[in-house]
């Protein structure tokens, strides 16, 4: 008869208070998800995990507010509500902050290190000349006495001489320092310009877009004239990605915001506010007009046919939808945002491919 094998009991240690916290904070996200029918993206995920965690206040609020108000927590809320958290601009605020304060110690810093590098090539030509006059005397000298004293002399040549080496290893060094600094601050110049910049469309993005907001706004206030924004949406662009890929995807979002960015005038200022989201500003034109201008690149945006270069296969008629609002007077600028958006939600709901005003 065989021996039975001898069997080790498994040893199982009960998940820690942590792991269940985890397991349950997963475990709400995607409820959540599939209850609203949200897609599984990384932006989804950030917003609702920080939204149901708490550790976004605001979001957590306006989460809580739409369900009780029940209405329909969809994409375009989700996208609306996550890009206008107030907590973005401050913490983008204090990363400015923090980018002014490194270029204005990294400038000190080169300033410095230029006046410390001057004086010291001053001192080191000083004491280099002076090296020379004792050497050049010892050796007149020499010629006429033997005497004990220049044994000292000598070694104060030779201290001399040491110093200067290390003299000219620091200037060296600073140099070095300085061309390091020199650099760093050119990095420090491209990076503020790289992140104002989509790099997708390369059109501003919605971080060079609100502080154009702002700016726009306090000057329309001064100078009495009208300010509008837009709020524009690619329609159905969903289906675009899931037929074409994202690739593709990507290729129609540069070829609408070119035909935005190639039509409005030299007065107007077009964004990518993120996703499939454009913003403009209409510097100087009253909500008419701004909204006859946003309906011509409509129309003409709804005339193209595009095409798949990739695949040879027709986009079909890519549109978008927009809403347009005016800057009122000593307003925030971004309650015309807000409202703008609003308008938006106005076109989606009456068909899209067109424009509402409000
Ligand atoms: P609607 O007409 O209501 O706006 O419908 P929609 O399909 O355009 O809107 P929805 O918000 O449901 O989907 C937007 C999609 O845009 C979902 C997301 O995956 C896609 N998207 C967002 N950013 C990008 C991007 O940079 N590239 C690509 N290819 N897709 C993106
Ligand atoms: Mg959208
Ligand atoms: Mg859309």
């Amino acid at each position: 008869m065989q021996n039975a094998p001898h069997i080790q009991p498994v040893e199982t240690t009960p998940p820690s208070r942590a792991e269940l916290a985890r397991g349950e904070m997963l475990e709400r996200i995607c409820d959540f998800i599939l209850k609203h029918d949200l897609n599984v993206t990384g932006s989804n995920l950030s917003a609702i995990g920080t939204a149901l965690s708490g550790a976004n206040a605001a979001l957590a609020e306006a989460f809580v507010k739409r369900e009780i108000s029940g209405e329909p927590i969809d994409q375009r809320w989700l996208d609306t509500v996550a890009r206008l958290d107030p907590g973005t601009g401050a913490r983008v605020e204090e990363l400015e902050r923090l980018m002014d304060k490194m270029e204005y110690s990294m400038m000190r810093f080169a300033q410095s290190a230029k006046s410390a590098q001057d004086e010291t090539s001053e001192h080191r030509g000083a004491i280099d000349a002076q090296i020379q006059a004792m050497s050049a005397n010892i050796d007149g000298e020499a010629n006429r006495e033997t005497s004990g004293e220049h044994g000292e002399v000598d070694r104060v040549i030779t201290l001399s001489r040491t110093m200067l080496e290390r003299i000219e290893q620091v200037e060296t060094a600073m140099e070095r320092s300085q061309a390091e600094t020199d650099q760093l601050r050119a990095s420090l110049a491209k990076a503020r310009t790289e992140a104002d910049v989509d790099h997708l469309t390369r059109l501003p993005n919605r971080r060079a877009f609100e502080r154009r907001l702002a700016s726009a706004s306090q000057q329309a206030q001064l100078s009495g004239k009208p300010l509008c924004v837009a709020f524009c949406d690619v329609d159905h662009f969903k289906a675009v990605n899931d037929t074409h890929g994202h690739d593709a995807g990507d290729r129609v979002l540069v070829a609408m915001s070119s035909t935005l960015n190639g039509m409005a005038s030299d007065t107007c200022f077009v964004a990518r506010h993120g996703g499939e989201e454009f913003v403009v500003l209409f510097y100087g034109l009253e909500i008419d007009a701004a909204m006859q201008k946003l309906d011509g690149i409509r129309r003409a945006q709804g005339m193209k046919q595009l095409i798949n270069r990739e695949t040879g296969k027709p986009f079909g008629k890519i549109t978008f939808s927009g809403g347009v609002a005016q800057v009122q007077g000593v307003e925030d600028a971004r309650d015309a945002l807000a409202r703008a958006d609003e308008a938006l939600y106005e076109a989606k709901n009456a068909g899209r491919n067109t424009i509402v005003a409000v």
